[in-house]
Formats: C-alpha cells, sequence, structure tokens
C-alpha cells in the first residue's frame, strides 16, 4: 500500500510510514494510491460474519503486505468486541448505532483499531512517540481512552474549554497515567492549528509528535468497515444503499466514499452538517470559504469551519486543496455532486428531528444522528429517492444530557462507560491559544 499526499510535493510512503508521522511533511493529508476493488462474490462470502470477522477480511486487504495476518486478526477482534446495532425506523431506514463503544462514541471505531496497529509498529521497533490530539469533544477522548495505558506512547489533548460537555471533558481529564489534557481558552480550530503548528516546527521534530486527528490515515481505514458491514446485513449485491452522515471534519464521510470506491455500491453519500455549512454551499457555487471562527451549533463535535478532511475529499475528485483551504486545481465537480449530496441542518430543525422521533416513534436520538435523519428526511422530499437507507448515529444521546433533556425533557440513561467516570477525579492544565506558550509546555512536559 503506497500512499500520497493530498499537496503532491511530498514522497510516497508506507502505510506504516503515515500512520507514525500522521501529517505529510508538505503538510497535506496522506491518501492511497490504489485501493483494493472487491467483487461480489468476494464480499457476499462475508454475509453472515460477524463485525470483527467481516473488518479483519477487509482490512487484511487493504493492509496487504503491512502486517502480519496473525497479528492483524488478533488487533481487530480485540478493537471491536463491542455490539453495531442496526435499528429499523420503517421497511427502508434504518439508524446505525455506533456508540456501544468504550467512550459511546462512533470515534471509537478508528480510535481503537488505530491504537492498536500503532502499538504493533512501534513494540516492533522499540520506538515511542506523543499523540498530539485537537478534539472538539469525541476525539479527545477516544484517542485517550484508546492510547490508555500503552508503554510506547504518550497522549496530549487539546480541547476548547467551553465547548465541550462535562461528560466529554471528564472522559478525558479522569485518565492520568500516559495522558494530559489542556483546557484551551479558545475555540476548535484553534485547537487544531495550534498541533498543526506542532507538528510543522522543526524545534519539535525530537519529541517524536504524531497525530491522532482524522487527519491520520489510521483514522479513515477504519471508518471504512461499518459501512461494509451495514450493507452485507441488509443487502445483497448489487443492490444500492445511500448512507446518511453527520459531519464535522469528513472523516466518517471519507470513510464511506472509500469504501464505495472499493467496491461497495453507495448510491449516495449523504454528508449532513449544522449551521457550519461551507460545504454544501462549496457544492453549490464551486467556490470555498471556511468559516472563522465557526459557529456555535446545538451538535458540538461538528461545529468545524474548515473542515480537515475535505483536501482527501477534492483529491479523490481529481482536485487540489491546500492546508489553508485554497484550492490549486478544481476536483470535477458534476462527478462530485452526483456522488455526493451535503444539506445544512439548523439547530431548530436538529431539535424537531430528536422531538418528533422520541415522541412519534419511540427512539431516542441525540443532535448530531439527529443532522443525518434530517439530511435524509430532506433528501428523500426533494427526490422522491426511496433507496434503502443506514442513518448513522454517532454518539450516545446521555453523552449530550444537557441538550436532550432541554428538547424532550428526559435526562438519557448513560451506558455503564459513562457512569463509571462520574465520580473520578479530574486533572488538567490549562493554556490561551498563543503557540509559544503551547511550545514551551511541550517541551517541558515531554523533556
Ligand atoms: C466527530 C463527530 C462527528 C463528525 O465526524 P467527522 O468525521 O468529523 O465528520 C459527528 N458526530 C459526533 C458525535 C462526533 O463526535
Amino acid at each position: 500500500m503506497k500512499l500520497y499526499s493530498t499537496n503532491l510535493k511530498a514522497e510516497e510512503v508506507s502505510f506504516e510510514a503515515a500512520l507514525i508521522t500522521g501529517l505529510a511533511p508538505d503538510k497535506g493529508l496522506y491518501m492511497p494510491k490504489e485501493l483494493p476493488v472487491f467483487s461480489e462474490d468476494e464480499l457476499m462470502a462475508l454475509k453472515d460474519e460477524p463485525y470483527p470477522e467481516i473488518a479483519f477480511q477487509i482490512l487484511k486487504r487493504i493492509l496487504v503486505g503491512e502486517i502480519d495476518e496473525e497479528s492483524l486478526k488478533k488487533i481487530t477482534y480485540d478493537a471491536y468486541n463491542y455490539d453495531v446495532p442496526l435499528e429499523e425506523i420503517d421497511g427502508n431506514t434504518y439508524i446505525m448505532r455506533l456508540d456501544r463503544g468504550p467512550t459511546a462514541s462512533f470515534k471509537d471505531f478508528a480510535a481503537r483499531m488505530m491504537a492498536r496497529l500503532m502499538q504493533y509498529y512501534l513494540s516492533k521497533e522499540n520506538k515511542k512517540l506523543t499523540i498530539l490530539t485537537a478534539t472538539s469533544g469525541d476525539t479527545g477522548s477516544a484517542v485517550a481512552h484508546a492510547f490508555y495505558g500503552l508503554d510506547n506512547i504518550k497522549v496530549i489533548v487539546l480541547f476548547p474549554e467551553t465547548e465541550v460537555s462535562d461528560r466529554q471533558r471528564k472522559q478525558m481529564t479522569t485518565l492520568n497515567k500516559n495522558i494530559s489534557a489542556i483546557a484551551i481558552d479558545g475555540k476548535f480550530d484553534d485547537c487544531q492549528a495550534m498541533v498543526k503548528e506542532a507538528f510543522a516546527d522543526e524545534e519539535l521534530k525530537h519529541l517524536n509528535l504524531s497525530s491522532a486527528n482524522s487527519i491520520n490515515i489510521g483514522r479513515l481505514v477504519p471508518q471504512t468497515l461499518y459501512y461494509f458491514y451495514s450493507y452485507l446485513k441488509l443487502r445483497n449485491l448489487p443492490e444500492e444503499i445511500i448512507f446518511s452522515i453527520p459531519s464535522g471534519n469528513f472523516g466518517n464521510m471519507m470513510g464511506c466514499l472509500l469504501a464505495k470506491n472499493m467496491g461497495l455500491p453507495v448510491k449516495k453519500i449523504l454528508t449532513s452538517v449544522n449551521e457550519n455549512d461551507e460545504v454544501p454551499i462549496f457544492l453549490n457555487t464551486g467556490k470555498y470559504e471556511k468559516i472563522e471562527p465557526s459557529r456555535n451549533s446545538l451538535s458540538n463535535a461538528m461545529n468545524v469551519g474548515h473542515p480537515s478532511n475535505l483536501a482527501r475529499l477534492i483529491a479523490i475528485y481529481g482536485g487540489v486543496m491546500d492546508e489553508n483551504g485554497t484550492i490549486h486545481k478544481m476536483p470535477d465537480m458534476d462527478k462530485l455532486r452526483n456522488d455526493i449530496v451535503s444539506i445544512s441542518v439548523t439547530d431548530e430543525e436538529t431539535k424537531a428531528t430528536v422531538k418528533d422521533f422520541y415522541e412519534n416513534k419511540n427512539i431516542l436520538i441525540e443532535p448530531h444522528g439527529a443532522v443525518g435523519i434530517k439530511g435524509l428526511l430532506d433528501y428523500r422530499k426533494n427526490t422522491g429517492d426511496d433507496t434503502l437507507a443506514v442513518t448513522l448515529e454517532t454518539a450516545h444521546p446521555a453523552k449530550f444530557p444537557a441538550e436532550v433533556s432541554s428538547i424532550i425533557g428526559i435526562d438519557p440513561e448513560p451506558p455503564q462507560s459513562l457512569k463509571e467516570i462520574e465520580s473520578k477525579e479530574e486533572k488538567m492544565d490549562f493554556l490561551d491559544t498563543d503557540y509559544e506558550n503551547f511550545k514551551e509546555y511541550l517541551k517541558e512536559k515531554l523533556a
């Protein structure tokens, strides 16, 4: 497996190298040059297998030559030891609940796999590294949990102090050991910018920094797997399917697009956003403008004004976008618009969807999942397309108790993993958005 950088100015690397470095040296994002394409027979042979086996069989082909099969199988079964429920809404609409991992968000799928792959490569070479990650809430906790207690890896998580929920924060600040959390007096985009600057800083090279954000290819590859899984449980080749994905940094939707390019018959990818509508505007007009600062919407894990995976999306369609969001070569917009639909959902619509599902269908969802559902309902209304669709619930409703209870008046019962952290002691550091302060902090902390 060879990977290239979306800025096209860095050398091609192996999966291991891309996984360990995160960002390419030219500040581009790594993308696989080629992916395996699964035949109808190959996919259908997996139909009755459980999640970890489907995951292993797909990964085995993607990572051919990068890891021995026995280790990969062990890692995959160890990472995916929880349920992936598909809940029927009506005959042709399902909710895939990706919230049964240890931190109750879909980010567990990527983080757990990536941590185990990194550990595999590092321990083989007896190396150590530090993961720096910026989070709008759920990445940080999923990454912290995924790496918790590993010998070769330290984790430093930056989060916007006032933009994460109490539970999200506690998931990052109550672990300790090899995990440090920093509350930043700023927004998610500030956290992301500080992390990116640290990666590019020659003076910090000796610290062996790596990323675990959705910019890491190791996050993207595992996010292809649940699309295969849900398709196989609900459809038979060559029937088509629609996925509706509530999106922020567009890593989740990139997983779907890669799955499509590996032979999964995905008719449309609906990638709905909250009031941060830079991508729907780009698809409509062909003009891209970041939203700075990003807007504070109810679905706070999707408050992203410049999605980091956009450069990858554009690369797949033959364009080039640099790390600042400037497009140097336009992608094939007709093809892009044919495959992908992006709708902006307001907070009012999000609330109305949570309420409607709870009161009229007895189905509990949280604001992120509601954005995906509303996107699907609008798409169906606008097009009349009633192809079977799977809409993703990306977090457990109990991760957003204040938001959910303000809409429907009930406090969702937390899963066991979330209950345990309530009484634990929190430890964190505080910093402003000044990069030089952050740099000093890193030098001291990692000395
Ligand atoms: C991160 C996150 C998203 C957005 O996923 P992206 O891959 O960044 O588009 C959606 N919902 C929840 C709950 C999240 O934590």
